[in-house]
């Protein structure tokens, strides 16, 4: 066990790093953030902060030296700086469970290694998407292998102008294909474990994405108990056969004949998780924590209906060439709402500057009134 009051090493300083240090703060542990920005949102909050290039070694050493444990908070943290923290100092979750998450081959690969259910794909080794969609039929979408997430990288295909213009667009790089699922319900569930193997998943949370994004994130999701319990059940199997220490997050589909399939996995917390620090009785950072450094998982049963709502940067309207602050004042004025600004500086289209949560005793109505708060920001 890592006691309180030693460091945790975290890997990237965006808003997860970012909301991962306050809890850790919370329970007494010193944070040190590496990213290569010079500004980021978790290094303004940590206790220590390294801004260096990943590639180099020399920050790296002296940044896992000064650790007790290391974590990370994206995936696509290149393989060779991770050698050298891991020679160091425990990297949680594992380098290979993070070799797995971090690729779509990998990961798919993986999957159908181990029979878990998911969408029929195909490797596009050169970025042959044409020779893909011809095996899959469209609508399809092609996906680069790596560095690919909020939608960035990808390309949904539904005609054959645009599998022309994907052809052109992914030539030369490696991609897989998958098949367009004509879901019902995009779920997720995130499941902690420890390294003695105990387990614990949260409620599974709905989404909702636009243009790729994560919007909304309703918990409970409005699907029968028997689809929320089978959720749970692969996102528990899929941690402990990956052997995940930390949190693992499952994103789903549930298909309109109420099939499970599995989109994506996350071995840290994920933005579908964000419902959890004000709806949950631990939240998913704390619990993060917790995992990393040995100590007895939280309880994660929702308190409350709740949903969340992303604000990005597209919330700052421009108006006569000056931007204008989002409306915070609807947020803050509501008894049942919490706002969270990450502390970026600057709003930009598409970018996640923060989010709320609203909670009630009717998801339905949390789900409106949220709604209703969004379209006064
Ligand atoms: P991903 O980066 O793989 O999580 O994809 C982002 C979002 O794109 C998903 O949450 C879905 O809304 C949509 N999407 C991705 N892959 C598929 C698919 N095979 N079928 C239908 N929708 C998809």
């Amino acid at each position: 066990m890592i006691p309180p009051g030693r460091t945790i090493g975290v890997l990237g300083g965006g808003q997860l790093g970012r909301m991962f240090a306050q809890a850790a703060q919370s329970l007494g542990y010193r944070v040190h953030v590496f990213d290569p920005a010079k500004q980021s949102p978790a290094a303004a909050v940590a206790d220590f902060a390294t801004c260096a290039p990943y590639e180099d070694t020399a920050a790296l050493e002296e940044f896992a030296q000064s650790v007790d444990v290391v974590t990370y908070e994206f995936e696509n943290i290149p393989a060779a700086p991770l050698k050298v923290v891991e020679n160091i100092v425990d990297l949680l979750p594992s380098p290979s469970v993070l070799h797995v998450c971090q690729n779509r081959w990998r990961e798919k690969a993986w999957l159908r290694a181990n029979h878990f259910p998911h969408a029929q794909y195909t490797e596009a080794l050169e970025g042959d998407i044409l020779g893909a969609a011809e095996q899959l039929g469209l609508p399809c979408v092609v996906k680069t292998a790596d560095f690919g997430y909020d939608g960035k990288g990808q390309m949904k295909i539904s005609t054959p102008e645009e599998l022309a213009q994907a052809a052109a667009i992914f030539r030369g790089r490696r991609c897989v294909v998958e098949q367009w699922v004509d879901f019902e319900r995009e779920l997720s569930v995130i499941c902690a474990r420890t390294r003695a193997g105990e387990t614990r998943t949260y409620p599974a949370a709905e989404n909702l994405h636009a243009n790729h994004i994560l919007d909304v994130s309703i918990v409970p999701a409005r699907v029968p108990a028997s689809v929320e319990a089978e959720a749970r059940r692969m996102a528990v199997s899929i941690a402990e056969n990956l052997g995940v220490v930390g949190i693992l997050a499952v994103e789903l589909f549930l298909t309109k004949q109420g099939e499970l399939i599995v989109n994506e996995l996350a071995p840290r917390p994920h933005n579908s998780g964000h419902w959890s620090i004000d709806g949950a009785e631990t939240s998913q950072f704390e619990q993060h924590v917790r995992a990393v450094c040995g100590l007895p998982l939280g309880p994660a049963r929702a308190r409350n209906p709740t949903v969340m709502v992303n604000i990005l940067g597209d919330a700052w309207k421009t108006r006569d060439g000056s931007v204008a602050e989002p409306n915070w004042q609807a947020i803050l004025a509501e008894p049942a709402a919490k706002l969270h600004l990450y502390g970026k500086p600057e709003a930009r289209h598409g970018r996640k500057m923060g989010h709320f949560t609203v909670q009630g005793s009717d998801v339905e109505a949390v789900l409106a009134r949220a709604r209703q708060l969004k379209a006064r920001l």
